[in-house]
This record gives structure tokens, sequence and C-alpha cells, in this order.
């Protein structure tokens, strides 16, 4: 081993962590004084966007995956999860379970990319008995939750219980609800004719959000244009609405009113059976953030203008993990893709600064549009700085998106999928995977076994 080597250690396998390890790559890929390390609990990155079509059965599971060894080929991986970073020690360490030893990696530099999970806001029994649009086992299980649903309905003569079969609601407005919301319509509308029994009318998606409007950042016109479109292809969107309980049958909806907050509350609280719940009403940083000893706001961590974590030079935090506040709103911006990405590539120019002792810069968003399909062949785009609705700006999402993917391989197989459904039926299998894994034991050492 070469004396004296640096370690930049990324923690996480996401857009950010992989944007940073490739353009770090760029830089120090042959460098013997370098040594770039990457952890993640995942060996792959997901590509997020894609995910409400996954779930939808458009598009196959394994294609919106990127293994990590096959992105990010100098770049040493860990698969596991982290359990400490120690930022004085300079220290990150690992869970260890039943049958894994517990490690303690070493860094010089340290890139946090941790990403965020989903917000129950409290709520525990929304979080066991809802499903979410986060991971790939969320859209696989989400896509044979609604084959069930359909199954069972198919058969049931109780109305009550029919009906709560075939409700399905959708918590949340952004990019997630309404992405899922549109694609499951499309999914339930498609396979209808396999179940004689159910009638178009008999299907209902409802989106419950908690503000005035749907899709917060985006151009009003488009956002009222993405409302309207949902609403004709028979999805049923409530403004105002703050969920407070789901019990697995029914959910208990508050309707928010416009009264001075001191006077008596006159709030309308109603109810919707459903079975299936999904929840993408918000993200929180992982419990690994919150933990930490890093300095954080809202579960965020606090960086400088150079993607910097406050006292810990060296140390640099991206992506939905830290906070990062728009300049003109004053309010945090959205957690996207985008800003990861663009947080990667500036913290990975600092950091080389700060190895070759030049001028750090500071980190300035220019967004370069957004993009949301909602439902067949309907978009709603900005895109260089214009204003795009309906097949046209869906056109510009796949293309976009398309381009987006990391691989050739994968690509072609995202494009083949989209092909492929335009000519046959969704497949009506529902494969009988068990909802959410239960938190594991994690194995509680009083020493790590290693330090590396
Ligand atoms: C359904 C959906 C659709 C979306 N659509 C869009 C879109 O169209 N455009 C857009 O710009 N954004 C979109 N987003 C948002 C986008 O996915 C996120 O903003 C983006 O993933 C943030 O990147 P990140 O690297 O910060 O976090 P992530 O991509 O979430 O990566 C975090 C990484 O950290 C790992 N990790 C977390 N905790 C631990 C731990 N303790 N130990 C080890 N590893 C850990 C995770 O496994 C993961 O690899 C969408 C999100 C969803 C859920």
């Amino acid at each position: 081993m070469v004396k004296n080597k640096k370690k930049i250690v990324i923690l996480g396998s996401g857009f950010a962590a992989v944007e940073c390890a490739k353009k770090l790559e760029n830089e120090f890929g042959n460098d013997s004084e370098i040594e770039l390390v990457m952890i993640g609990e995942d060996n792959f990155l997901l590509f997020t966007p894609m995910l409400p079509q996954v779930a939808s059965g458009m598009i196959e599971t394994r294609h919106i995956v990127f293994p990590i060894r096959t992105i990010c080929k100098k770049t040493k991986f860990y698969e596991g999860r982290i359990k400490n970073v120690d930022p004085y020690g300079k220290l990150v360490t690992l869970w260890g379970t039943g049958d894994k030893r517990s490690i303690s990696i070493h860094y010089d530099f340290l890139i946090v990319a941790l990403g965020s999970e989903t917000n129950f806001f409290g709520m525990a029994d929304v979080e066991k008995n809802a499903y979410t649009m986060k991971t790939l086992n969320d859209a696989v299980m989400l896509r044979n939750r609604i084959i069930d649903m359909l199954e069972q309905a198919e058969n049931e003569t109780n109305p009550i219980l029919r009906k709560s079969f075939l409700n399905f609601v959708v918590v949340g407005g952004g990019f997630a609800g309404i992405e899922t919301a549109g694609e499951l319509m499309d999914l339930l509308l498609d396979v209808r004719k396999y179940y004689p029994s159910i009638q178009k009318e008999d299907l209902k998606v409802i989106v419950l959000e908690a503000m005035g409007e749907i899709l917060p950042g985006f151009n009003k016109k488009l956002a009222e244009f993405a409302k309207q479109k949902l609403k004709e292809r028979g999805i049923d969107i409530q403004l105002k609405k703050v969920v407070t309980s789901f019990d697995g049958n029914e959910v208990t909806i508050k309707t928010l009113d416009e009264t001075p907050k001191d006077s008596i509350d006159q709030s309308e609280i109603n109810s919707i059976i459903t079975k299936t719940l999904i929840w993408t009403a918000g993200t929180t940083p992982v419990n690994t953030i919150k933990r930490s000893m890093f300095k954080t706001e809202k579960g965020k961590i606090i960086i400088n203008d150079f993607l910097e974590v406050e006292k810990f030079p060296g140390v640099f935090a991206i992506g939905d993990c830290a906070l990062f506040v728009d300049p003109i709103t004053k309010r945090p911006f959205p957690p996207t893709a985008q800003i990861a990405e663009a947080q990667a590539k500036m913290a990975a120019k600092n950091l080389i600064s700060l190895i070759k002792n030049s001028k750090k810069e500071k980190f300035v968003y220019h967004s370069k549009g957004q993009l949301a399909i909602i439902g067949k062949r309907t978009g709603i785009a900005t895109f260089l700085g214009v204003n795009i609705s309906g097949f046209l700006a869906w056109l510009i999402w796949r293309n976009v998106y398309l381009s987006k993917i990391p691989t050739f391989d994968k690509k072609t197989r995202v494009f083949l999928d989209w092909m492929i459904d335009l000519f046959f039926d969704r497949d009506v299998s529902r494969l009988n995977f068990i909802k959410r894994e239960t938190e594991k034991e994690y194995k509680e050492l009083d020493e790590v076994d290693d330090v590396w």
C-alpha cells in the first residue's frame, strides 16, 4: 500500500453519490495517492423517476437499477448499512448482522449523500398500513397489491368490501404522488378487460393533497393543466385534505379550513373506505443523519456555500440530506435528483480544489427545467424556459429521462419496454411477495471487529 494514501469516502449510492464518484473517478481514478470508497445499503443506483412505471408494470423491475460496480468501476464499494459517522475520529461504522461483521472505515475526506426516507409525520398507523413509493421494493409491492385488489373485487359480493378493494388513495400531490396516480389509473384501465365484473366507474383513484394546489414548484398554469387532465381521466383530486389516520380499511381525512388559528377549529372530518393507501406525502432525512454529530435543521445537514459541513472541513453534504435554501424564496429547495446531481458535481470540484490547494467555488443552482408525466401520453414540462403541456411534454419527458439512464443496455431495455407496452397487454400475474421487510435484528457490538 502506498504511504499517506488519502481516502475519500462517499456515503450512499443514489444520484448524488454516483455523480460525485464519477467526477472524482475522472480526476483521481488512476491516482495511486487517492483511494475512492463508496458505502451504500443497496449495491445499485435506483432511477426513481421511472419508479411509478415499474409499479404500473410498464417497465421491468431490474431495468431501472444500475449496479454500482458497473457504473463506478474505479471506486471500491462496500454494501452495508451505515450505523454511525464520527467526524472527530474520521470514522464511518457499518452495522453488523448475525452473519456479517461490523466494520469501521477511516476517511480523510467525506461526502455525505444519504438521501431521505418517507416521512409519516409520526402517524404510526399510517406507517404500518400504507404503501409507499420510494424504493424498488415499494413499487413491486404496490403493483402486486393492485392486482390482488382486482382479483378480490372481481368475485366479491359484499358491495362495501368490493368498494374498499377498488378505491385507491394516493396521499401527496407532488411529483411522486401525481406520477403514481397517473400510472395507477393507466394500469387499472389497461387490465380491467380481464375482470369482467369490474366496470370503469367502479375504479376510483383519489389524490389527497394538504395544500391548495398540486405539483408545487411547477408553473401554476401547467399544474392546473395537469389537474384538469387527471380529472378528465377519472382521477379525483381533493385539495386541502390532511390524512389523520389509516387502519388498513378506512382513511380519516381532515379538510383544512380558512379560519384563523386562534378561533374554534371548524375543520370537517370525513373518511374514505380503502384497502390501499399510497403515501407519498413527504420525505425526511434518514436516521443516520438525524443521530449524527452534524448540525441539522429539520433533520437536514446545514452546509455552507461550498457545500461543506460547518466545523468539519473536508466533509461535504449533498442531495436530499443537505439543507439547501433557495436564495429567492428563502425556503428549502424541493428534493430532486436534478439538484442532487448539480451539488454532486460542485462538491467533487471543491474537494479536488481542497486537495490541490486551489480556490473553491460557491454553489449556485440553475434549474434545467421541470418535467412530469401524468398518465397515458400526457405530460407537463418547463423546458429551455418554455412551458409545454400534453403529448409533446410527454415526448420530451421520455427523451430526457431515457438520455439520463446511465448505461446503454438499460436504455435499450427501457426503450423496448415502452415499445412493447404499445403493442401488448400488461401482465396481471400477482407475485406473492410479502409487503415489507420487518426491521432487521442488527447485531450490536461493544467494539467493531475491524478498522479499515
Ligand atoms: C417516485 C419518485 C419519483 C421522482 N421523480 C423525480 C423526477 O422526475 N425528477 C427529479 O429530479 N427527482 C425525482 N425524484 C426525487 C429524487 O429521486 C431524489 O431527489 C434523489 O434521489 C435524491 O438523490 P440523493 O442522492 O440525495 O438521495 P437518494 O437517491 O435517495 O440516495 C440515497 C442513498 O443513500 C443510501 N442510504 C441511506 N441511508 C443509508 C444507510 N444508513 N446506510 C447505507 N446507505 C444508506 C440509500 O440506499 C441510497 O442509495 C423522485 C422521487 C421519487 C420517490
